[in-house]
């Protein structure tokens, strides 16, 4: 069975040393040394000045809204995935969805311009797939509109946009480390902010509001992760460059072995973006072609996934139902290619091979 994605394990030998160390301290959690250690070597490798470890990419998004005092009507994406919604609803925000763009899949400084009202105080989008959103235009708009920007990078770690980290833009930036992204930590996430009052906000929002052992900054929930998540990212921090190549490679032999296909593609967002190669996603000219490919790859037990379906303004809890044409047609035909660093080029082939039998 070949799967969408599959999770990278290190050497299990790697793990245990770090295993046996947390044996020997006593220390599970709490910001121990592993956590600590991390932080620094992420902080580091992503080249931003405050990152901050947290227990998954959706208290992530959550502390960030809070913490950017983000209320009422906040300006989002309909196309990612549903916690990019859901954590707006849950913080008792208001989502107004902005249309995408139908090359790059990410919302457009026209698109939030258009349902920008008195009653906005927030933009939270998603460089989708890890492409960037156009953020010096939003950042440009932004200033304008006196408006706060969180970019949910669940999908952009190691992503640079003009030689750049892609974290440095926005207010705020989260990621996610679950098992199925890029750079993992089994179960994790990231806050990201070059801004030292939000740093400190997250800060004690993420430990309960706590300002040494019997005293409160403010209300806050539990955001902590453990040693043994932390573990498992400093297990693959060393790899990760290696993860990315060998991503590369396989989304370079998908297009060879696509090409000729009626089937259209990412188009990455123009400027200088170095991208991770986090999704191999494709668009069909219509979702009966799309249900006709995705059955026959799964009579040969592949299972691609039709990330980002449905489109996140058609969802029943959201009330705003504007135009989002283009995040409904293309969340109809997209689907996601299997793409992991264990899978085989030979995979790659015959997944091609069945989509063309299908299509031509
Ligand atoms: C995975 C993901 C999340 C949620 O992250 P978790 O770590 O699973 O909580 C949020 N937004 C996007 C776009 C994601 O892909």
């Amino acid at each position: 069975m070949i799967n969408v994605t599959r999770s990278f394990l290190p050497e299990l030998a790697d793990y245990i040393k770090y295993l046996e160390g947390i044996w020997d301290r006593g220390h599970l959690t709490n910001h121990g040394p592993l956590v600590v250690e991390l932080e620094n070597k992420l902080r580091d490798y992503l080249g931003v000045k405050h990152f901050f470890f947290v227990n998954n990419g959706t208290i992530a998004l959550q502390i960030a809204i809070k913490a950017a005092d983000l209320k009422g009507d906040v300006i989002t994406t309909p196309f990612s995935y549903v916690a990019t919604t859901s954590c707006l609803v849950w913080e008792n925000c208001n989502p107004v969805f902005a249309d995408i763009d139908p090359n790059t899949l990410t919302v457009t400084a026209e698109t939030i311009e258009k349902v920008i009202t008195p009653q906005t105080t927030g933009i939270l989008v998603t460089h989708v797939y890890g492409n960037p959103c156009p953020v010096e235009e939003i950042e440009v708009l932004a200033k304008q509109r006196g408006l706060k920007v969180i970019y949910d990078a669940a999908h952009a770690f190691g992503v640079e946009f003009n030689n750049q980290s892609i974290l440095n833009f926005g207010n705020i930036s989260t990621l996610s480390f679950h098992a199925t992204k890029l750079f993992h930590t089994i179960e994790g996430g990231g806050i990201i902010t070059n801004d030292d009052e939000l740093a400190h906000k997250i800060s004690y929002m993420r430990n309960f509001g706590h300002n040494g052992p019997e005293a409160f900054y403010g209300v806050g929930v539990n955001g902590k992760s453990s040693e043994f998540h932390a573990a498992m990212g400093l297990c693959l921090i060393p790899k990760i460059e290696h993860i990315i190549e060998i991503r590369k490679s396989l989304s370079e032999f998908y297009s060879a072995s696509l090409a000729g296909i009626p089937i259209q593609y990412l188009q990455i967002q123009p400027g200088t973006t170095k991208y991770n190669f986090a999704y191999y996603p494709i668009v069909f000219n219509t979702e009966v072609e799309l249900l006709k490919a995705v059955k026959a790859l799964n009579e040969k037990q592949i299972i691609p996934r039709r990330y980002f379906y449905p489109s996140l303004n058609t969802l029943h809890y959201v009330t705003n139902n504007l135009d989002n044409d283009n995040a409904t047609a293309i969340s109809k035909r997209v689907l996601c290619l299997p793409l992991y660093p264990d899978l085989a080029m030979e995979k790659v082939r015959v997944i091609s091979d069945c989509i063309r039998l299908q299509l031509c």
